[in-house]
């Protein structure tokens, strides 16, 4: 268990919700930067679950979901505890955007743990996220989704610089969430990297996205909670049992990116949540790019080998670089069973 000295916040809360707010400092508006503290206490003792949502501010789906799973979620049944961050970067989301608007570098919370009090203001987040939640809990999630740009994704991703027992628990947790890609990724410096640092599993959904219409949002929000649900199984915090599904597992060698060379509208030929896990070919055409002044299609995006599309985004203007689509090359991929 990996524990600090300091009580968490929650100690003594009784059986049910509670909610506080984690002061980290002082902005110019004259107002608290404040993070959301939801907790939910069980009847009976278990393992604490800590989740982090809205690292970047424009990814809200896992925010929405969880709200819906709180409501739901019966303490009684409820064996330990869950310890929700539902807004990590008020200032990001404030700013519509993935980062803090603030006149220094390191900006994006995602790379700044464990964080430093004395540090920027996205560092001081950070280092309030590492005290209050991820040194308190047995497990962590740190749940992204697409943000604004109309991005889908559909996978979970885990610490590919774990080691050991802490990277087995990871991949077991991330794989108990349910999505049909398993992705070992590199990602120093993110929340989850910092848990596994200090022997707590964790690992990052990375799934659904934002504005993507009723039956998608209704989708992705009922995979999150379910998600959500069957890692609470895993854990042992609720009844029953899980098995996940068949998933593709693939590592970073393995992800090919496909990235307009260009500006323009992004006619996307894949933008449905069934055409993510799809089998494409080499040179399937994914899309094509328009010049809006031209009006004429100035580049078009095929898939660079015979993969499984893991990435794909909506119709709209993207700029030069922007990752548009990417495909798990299938000769270095895996079937987990
Ligand atoms: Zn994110």
């Amino acid at each position: 268990m990996a524990r600090t000295e300091a009580k968490p916040l929650w100690d003594g809360q009784p059986e049910g919700r509670w909610f506080t707010r984690i002061e980290v400092t002082s902005m110019l508006n004259g107002a608290m930067l404040a993070l959301p503290l939801h907790v939910v206490t069980g009847r009976k003792p278990g393992p604490t679950l800590g989740i982090v949502t809205n690292t970047h501010g424009d990814e809200f789906l896992p925010a929405t979901a969880i709200r819906t799973l709180l409501d739901t979620l019966d303490a009684s049944a409820l064996s330990g505890r869950l310890a929700l961050i539902s807004v990590a970067n008020p200032l990001a989301m404030a700013n519509f955007g993935r980062q803090t608007p603030e006149q220094h570098g390191r900006t994006d919370l995602h790379e700044v743990y464990p964080g430093n009090a004395h540090g920027n203001t996205t560092q001081m987040i950070a280092a309030a996220i590492t005290e209050h939640v991820i040194r308190q809990v047995d497990a962590l999630i740190d749940f992204h989704s697409g943000g604004s740009g109309g991005r889908l994704q559909a996978r979970v991703d885990y610490n590919s610089q774990a080691q050991g027992e802490v990277k087995r628990r990871s991949l077991e947790l991330a794989r108990a969430f349910g999505q049909p890609f398993v992705h070992e990724n590199e990602f120093a410096g993110a929340a989850s990297h910092h848990a596994n640092s200090i022997g707590t599993p964790a690992f990052n959904p990375e799934m659904g996205g934002s504005y993507l219409g009723p039956e998608n949002t209704a989708l992705y929000q009922r995979q999150a909670i379910d998600g959500l649900n069957n890692v609470m199984i895993a854990l042992g915090m609720l009844p029953g049992a899980a098995k996940p599904p068949r998933q593709i597992h693939f590592d970073t060698k393995a992800r090919r990116e496909i990235r307009p060379r260009q500006s323009g509208y992004l006619e996307s030929f894949f933008e449905r949540a069934g055409d993510l896990g799809k089998r494409v070919a080499a040179e399937t055409r994914l899309g094509q790019v328009i010049d809006l002044h031209t009006l004429r299609v100035i580049e078009t995006l095929t898939a660079p080998v015979d993969g499984y599309l893991f990435f794909s985004r909506y119709s709209g203007v993207v700029g030069s670089g922007t990752q548009a689509f990417a495909v798990a090359d299938a000769a270095l991929a895996t079937w987990l069973a």
